[in-house]
């Protein structure tokens, strides 16, 4: 086994198809055959990893983000800030000192830089957090956007920057890194595709489904990543064989597939993930499902590895 930890990045193109279930159950069972295991949770506007762990968020850090403000004493009213700021987050009227329209910033810092007067501060501003803990045996990280902002990248950035730290630091402290990204094909989740040694699409079994799976895997494969999906609630509407056909015919390769189980709900109102050693729901048809993708993972990481 490599000396760095192995990474693998369970997302999907459509919201509410069972990711992070997925996420957190595929962490759980490398934590059960003993395995020392990292899940970060990418999914910075809806971050939920630690509801299904059971836990609560815990070392509250700010995401801090670069904020312009003029300093009138040294400011000329010259408007050369506006005149370049490509988003226009300046407003400059003539003979005015420039305001900044925060909301649309990115944070570039080209007005800082450029300002001739040195009359633009840099100003710092909380977007988001992170926070940092352990539950049921497994390291967590999680983003938090804060509500009303827009850069949820910037959040994703800090947690990759901390990923890594760790690596740099620390490269055996994990054997497996799980990332749970955001649903979609944006940049949030091209930041996590990108850092993934695996990535692990999740569907579930409708029209819409497949469309947003052949969306996301066109973008795993841009980031020239292989990767295996899972059908999730697959008897949802006696879909499945049909599904898992179609699937097959468009090439794209499956890890498995998880039927609609009442165990999985229950689990989940519990806490507990289905596939942690002490839950109590270790006989239905989805504690099988996941047993028999942890195989056919372990199976192509080993593969991958040799
Ligand atoms: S570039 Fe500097 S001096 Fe000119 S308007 Fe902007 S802040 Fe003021
Ligand atoms: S940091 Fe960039 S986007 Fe923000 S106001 Fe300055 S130039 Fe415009």
């Amino acid at each position: 086994m490599s000396k760095k930890p192995i990474i693998i990045c369970v997302t999907g193109g459509k919201g509410g198809t069972g990711k992070t279930l997925v996420a957190v159950n595929l962490a759980t069972m490398f934590k059960n055959i003993g395995k020392k295991v990292l899940l970060i949770d990418g999914d910075v506007e809806n971050p939920n990893t630690y509801l299904l762990l059971g836990g609560e968020l815990e070392n509250k850090e700010s995401v801090p983000f670069f904020k312009p403000e003029i300093i009138e004493e040294k400011c000329t009213k010259c408007g050369l800030c506006a005149e370049n700021c490509a988003p226009h987050a300046l407003l400059h009227i003539k003979d005015s000192y420039p305001i900044p329209i925060l909301p649309v910033c990115s944070g570039c810092k080209l007005c800082y830089k450029i300002c001739p007067a040195e009359a633009i501060k840099a100003g710092q501003k909380t977007i988001g957090w992170t926070y940092s803990t352990i539950k049921n045996g497994l390291s967590l990280l999680i983003g938090e956007l804060k509500p009303s902002e827009a850069r949820s990248a910037a959040v994703v950035e800090v947690l990759l920057e901390k990923l890594d730290e760790i690596i740099k630091t620390e490269p055996t402290k994990y054997d497996y890194i799980v990332l749970d990204t955001a649903p979609g094909a944006h940049c949030d989740v091209e930041l996590l595709i990108n850092k993934a040694d695996f990535v692990v699409p999740v569907t579930e079994p409708t029209r819409f489904g497949k469309l947003d799976l052949i969306r996301i895997i066109e973008l795993i494969e841009l980031i020239n990543k292989d990767s295996r999906a899972i059908v999730n609630r697959s008897s949802l509407l006696g879909y499945r064989n049909q599904f898992l056909k179609e699937l097959e015919e468009k090439n794209i390769k499956i890890l498995g597939d998880i039927p609609l189980d009442d165990d999985i709900v229950n689990s989940y109102c519990q806490g507990i993930p289905l596939m942690d050693e002490n839950s109590e729901f270790k006989s239905g048809e989805g504690y099988k499902a996941f047993q028999e993708i942890f195989n056919n993972l372990i199976e192509w990481i080993d593969t991958n590895n040799t």
